[in-house]
């Protein structure tokens, strides 16, 4: 069953409709990626499931609730978790206060605790940083953090918008193998990134969005000899 669906989803920005009927569905257990170039709608579709922004028309499901007119924290609450392009790490405020902020909804402290042990142990270098000012972190670490930040608040779905987004090859590929480590600790994916290749390589699906739609959609290891998507997103 689908964990997130759009349905023939449109969105404006005022005038600017940035979504055009969008439709696509996130199952359960997946590591789906949207690619696509500047400007697609990628961000927009994030967005609008976190429900920063409304859906003019069509249908959101998360887990088979509606969620087309729910409010940011209940989409928080239901477990469905954005983590931003850009990182936004509290760049005076310590690791760990950092990640503690991740768990501002969650009642339960010991629950907090319990998280933030089990995201140490998932990424040893915060751990090793702890006390250090986020915003000292290398651009990597910081990614890290963000993605350490969104699992506090105990993400049935984890979304993730550009993780790559100026970090070295290496560091890059260590951020992919972490998405795939939280996949096999049962976290389902949605991973916005422009680095197809990069994000090709630890999906199992993914869909193209041009002008607001989807054009293509397919397995990772089908699109990855794709001439399409060879042509435009993977270079020669
Ligand atoms: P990028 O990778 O550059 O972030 P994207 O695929 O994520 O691109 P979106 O950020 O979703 O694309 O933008 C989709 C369209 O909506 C673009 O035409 C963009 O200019 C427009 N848009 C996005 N945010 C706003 C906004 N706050 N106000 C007006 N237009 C917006």
């Amino acid at each position: 069953m689908a964990m997130l669906e759009f349905d023939n989803v449109e969105v404006y920005y005022g005038k600017v409709q940035a979504l055009r009927g969008l439709s696509l569905h996130v199952d359960e257990g997946e590591i789906v990626a949207l690619l696509g170039n500047n400007g697609a709608g990628k961000t927009t579709t994030l967005s609008t499931a976190s429900a920063l922004v409304k859906a003019s028309s069509g249908h959101l499901t998360f887990n088979g609730s509606d969620i087309s007119r729910a409010n940011p924290w209940d989409v928080v609450s239901a477990g469905l978790i954005h983590v931003p392009e850009g990182r936004r790490i509290f760049s005076t405020l310590s690791v760990l206060e950092n990640l503690q902020l991740g768990g501002y909804l969650v009642k339960d402290r010991s629950l907090v605790a319990a998280r933030i042990e089990h995201v140490f142990e998932l990424l040893p270098l915060l751990f090793e940083r702890r006390t250090q000012q986020g915003g000292t972190l290398s651009g990597g670490e910081q990614q890290m953090l963000a993605i350490g930040r969104g699992l506090i608040a105990g993400p049935k779905m984890l979304m993730l918008d550009e993780p790559s987004m100026g970090l070295a090859p290496l560091i890059v590929n260590q951020v992919m193998d972490v998405i795939k480590e939280i996949r096999a600790q049962g976290t389902t994916v949605l991973l916005v990134e422009q680095n197809a290749r990069a994000a090709l390589r630890v999906t199992d699906r993914a869909y193209v969005i041009e002008s607001g739609v989807t054009t293509v959609e397919g397995q990772a290891a089908d699109l990855l000899n794709d001439p399409r998507i060879i042509d435009a997103y993977l270079g020669a």
